[in-house]
C-alpha cells in the first residue's frame, strides 16, 4: 500500500504540473486612445485633373511672390541652345531664356516629360511679340492639332516648333536677329488653353 500511495502522489503532483501551465494572459487590453475627433481632412483643393496621379506635383510649393512667369527659374543656355521641359501638368519648367548677344542662332529643344498624347495633352514652343502672344493663341485655337494650333503662315510667328506628346522631344532654330529690339518678346504652347499658365519671356542680352 505503502508504494501506491507513493505513486499517486507523484502522479498528482505532475497533474499539478500539467494544470497550472496556462497563467492568466489577461491584463493586456489595449485602451484604443481615441483620438481627438478633428479628423475632417484638411481641405485641400480637389486636383480634378483626370489621369495625372501626381497630387503631391500638383501641391508644388508656390512662391506666389512673383507675377506672371516669374517664379519659374531661367533656362540653363550653353552653346547658343537650352532644352526646356513641358509636363502632364501644363507646365514648363523654366519661365525665361535669355539669348546670348553672340549668338547668331539659337536652338531651341522641348521634352515632353509626361506620359499623356499630343490631342489631350500637347506642347509646343511659340515665340512671338508678348504683345501678339494672345492673339496668335487665340486665332491658333481653331487651327488644328495637325496645324500645331498656329493660324497658317500667321506673319507674327518668330518660330515654333510642333507639337509633341508625352515621351517626345522637339526643336526649332530661332533667328536671333528677329528678337533683337523692339520686344519684349514671348515663347508659348499654342495648344488651346495652354498659353495663360505655359508662357515665358525670352530676351537676347
Ligand atoms: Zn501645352
Amino acid at each position: 500500500m505503502k508504494i501506491l500511495t507513493v505513486l499517486l502522489a507523484s502522479a498528482c503532483a505532475l497533474g499539478l504540473a500539467a494544470c497550472s501551465k496556462s497563467p492568466e494572459s489577461a491584463g493586456t487590453t489595449s485602451t484604443p486612445t481615441a483620438t481627438p475627433a478633428e479628423s475632417p481632412p484638411p481641405a485641400t483643393p480637389a486636383p480634378a485633373s483626370a489621369a495625372s496621379p501626381t497630387p503631391v506635383e500638383a501641391a508644388a510649393p508656390a512662391p506666389a511672390a512673383v507675377s506672371a512667369a516669374g517664379d519659374k527659374p531661367a533656362a540653363v543656355v550653353s552653346n547658343c541652345s537650352t532644352t526646356i521641359e513641358g509636363n502632364d501638368a501644363m507646365q514648363y519648367n523654366v519661365g525665361s531664356i535669355t539669348v546670348p548677344a553672340s549668338c547668331t542662332g539659337f536652338k531651341i529643344t522641348l521634352t515632353h516629360t509626361g506620359k499623356m498624347p499630343v490631342a489631350a495633352m500637347g506642347h509646343d514652343v511659340v515665340i512671338t511679340k508678348a504683345a501678339d502672344m494672345q492673339a496668335v493663341a487665340a486665332e491658333g485655337a481653331g487651327a488644328g492639332l495637325a496645324a500645331n494650333y498656329l493660324k497658317p503662315d500667321d506673319a507674327r510667328v518668330i518660330a515654333h516648333t510642333p507639337l509633341v506628346g508625352g515621351g517626345q522631344t522637339t526643336s526649332v532654330s530661332v533667328p536671333v536677329s528677329k528678337i533683337r529690339g523692339d520686344g519684349p518678346y514671348a515663347f508659348f504652347c499654342s495648344f488651346p488653353g495652354h498659353s495663360t499658365v505655359m508662357k515665358g519671356t525670352i530676351a537676347v542680352e
